[in-house]
């Protein structure tokens, strides 16, 4: 049986008290963090809010920086990276959804000369109208580039058949050819375009850009203002050049690259003051391949250097007792440009005479005028170094470049020779003899001497004496021939008569 409790209304009142004031601490403590965590909100709202700011700010200069990479800064078109990335990734697409790609590359005709006469400031504003011209040309989904200089690519999506692949291609050549207005000038840029479709001609972005180069080189050649669809016959040229590589590369070691001489006669005696050696590539299914054909490829895959050493020590061996006996005043040897830009070329060379015993004074080294332009002062101290060895330096193909007449005073260069281009006209062309006497009456005034090149007929070898050149080299004098044919030459019975017709012996 339960006892009723007592009522104890004191000690209720009292637990009241206390359960009034927990209630009221509970109150107080509990607004108290709820103004904690409402400042903890804002601030934590605040560092949100800043960082989602610096967020946007930061893709935004990742887009720029992004854009930049990707843009040519000049004209605004995607650059030479982007344009690269960019076919990869429409060639994968055509894969994928059984389509067409076209390649063009489109290189300015004439933008040299426009730079080269009315200077940077034109030439960049030809090649911004050009880069806006191409983008009207091209469609929405089409990746328009500048690749570099004055070099543009254009890859477009076509129908499967690349049935569009030439009215493209002439809708470019149209709109370069209509003239702009540069610095109140009028000028026509001009274009040649290379084309080469994916998947039907190559079978990757590497071999499509070569062969859309091949059929570009092929436009320049047929006379520019032009476009060229690669076709089979390029193909054919494109594969040949391939092997030539992969041959080129193993002609040095096999030593089929040997040297061939051709005289170079006294234009007063008509007697013989030297020879200049030509490399000739003794190729073993080919037969005999001219350096017009091999020495480009040499330079581009860096093996010049290699044959101009070779050839240069195979001529200090055969022709250094030419120059002991007497039937030889000089070695003309060709020296690549691209040589020339090694800083330790001369100190090379001059080892490598040394090491051959070949007398220096004997040796002439001929260089082209691009290699001057390129490295004036690398050019300097090059020349300079050899004019101390008593190694001579000609100047070959002189009057088609640059002729750069300040060169030939500031420079210890002892020969310029002129292109054959001048020789060819000469007799024909009133223009070309004032020019070739003008050269002439230059370097003799500079103590230089003056030879021709490329003498086919008692014409050019008249006409070129008479406006006073002191050597000639030629077909009319004697074609490059072995070493063996040039010695027998050399000794030949009547070695002191003139070599050419008796006309030239008369002073
Ligand atoms: P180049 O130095 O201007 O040599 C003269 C070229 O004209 C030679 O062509 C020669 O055979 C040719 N020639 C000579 N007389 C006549 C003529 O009367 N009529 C015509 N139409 N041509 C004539 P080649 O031997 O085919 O050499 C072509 C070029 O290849 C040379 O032009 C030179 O730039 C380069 N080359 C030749 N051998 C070497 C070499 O060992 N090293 C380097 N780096 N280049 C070389
Ligand atoms: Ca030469
Ligand atoms: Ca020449």
């Amino acid at each position: 049986m339960s006892q009723p409790l007592p009522l104890d209304t004191h000690a209720l009142e009292h637990q009241l008290d206390a359960e009034r004031a927990a209630r009221a601490l509970a109150e107080a403590t509990l607004a108290e963090h709820t103004q904690e965590l409402s400042h903890a909100n804002a601030s934590l709202k605040g560092i949100c809010d800043t960082l989602s700011a610096r967020i946007g700010e930061l893709e935004e200069e990742r887009a720029r920086v992004l854009h930049i990479g990707r843009t040519d800064s000049l004209t605004g078109l995607v650059n030479r990276g982007a344009f690269l990335s960019g076919l990869t990734e429409k060639l994968a697409a055509a894969t994928r959804f059984g389509m067409t790609v076209g390649l063009y590359v489109v290189d300015l005709d004439r933008f040299k000369d426009i730079n080269d006469t009315l200077g940077h400031e034109a030439g960049d504003l030809l090649l911004q109208e050009v880069g806006e011209r191409l983008a009207d040309v091209a469609r929405a989904n089409d990746i328009v580039a500048r690749l570099g200089g004055d070099e543009f690519a254009i890859i477009a999506e076509m129908n499967t058949d690349g049935a569009d692949a030439i009215p493209l291609a002439q809708r470019i050549l149209e709109a370069l050819l209509e003239p702009v207005d540069i610095m109140g000038r009028s000028v026509s840029p001009g274009a040649s375009i290379g084309v080469a479709l994916y998947p039907n001609d190559a079978g990757d972005a590497s071999d499509l850009r070569r062969y859309a180069d091949l059929a570009l080189y092929r436009a320049k050649a047929a006379g520019r203002a032009q476009f060229k669809v690669f076709d089979t016959a390029l193909r054919q040229e494109g594969e040949l050049r391939r092997t030539l590589e992969a041959d080129l590369r193993r002609a040095v070691d096999n030593q089929e690259i040997i040297p061939w001489f051709q005289p170079v006669v006294d234009a007063h005696t008509g007697t013989v003051r030297g020879v200049e050696v030509l490399a000739r590539w003794n190729h073993p299914d080919q037969g005999l391949v001219m350096p017009d054909k091999f020495v480009p490829i040499a330079e581009e895959l860096g093996l010049i250097g290699k044959i101009d050493a070779s050839i240069f020590e195979q001529a200090c061996v055969i022709a250094g007792p030419w120059v002991g006996e007497g039937l030889i005043e000089t070695l003309s040897c060709n020296i690549s440009p691209r040589e020339l830009l090694d800083v330790n070329f001369a100190e090379h060379l001059i080892e490598r005479i040394g090491a051959n015993k070949f007398p220096a004074g004997a040796l002439m080294v001929e260089i082209t005028e691009t290699f001057l332009m390129q490295d004036m002062d690398l050019a300097r101290r090059h020349i300079e170094r050899m004019a101390e060895h008593g190694v001579r330096v000609a100047l070959d193909d002189f009057g088609i470049g640059y002729s750069n007449l300040r060169a030939l005073m500031q420079l210890p260069i002892d020969t310029v020779k002129i292109d054959r281009s001048l020789t060819r006209d000469i007799d024909k062309d009133d223009r070309v003899r004032a020019l070739v006497r003008l050269l002439a009456q230059t370097t003799r005034a500079l103590g230089l001497s003056f030879i021709a090149e490329g003498v086919e007929d008692e014409a050019h070898a008249i006409a070129l004496r008479a406006v006073g050149c002191s050597s000639m080299q030629g077909y009319y004098f004697a074609r490059p021939m072995p070493p063996e044919q040039m010695s027998a030459f050399l000794r030949r019975a009547d070695a002191s008569t003139p070599v050419a017709m008796p006309q030239l012996n008369v002073a």
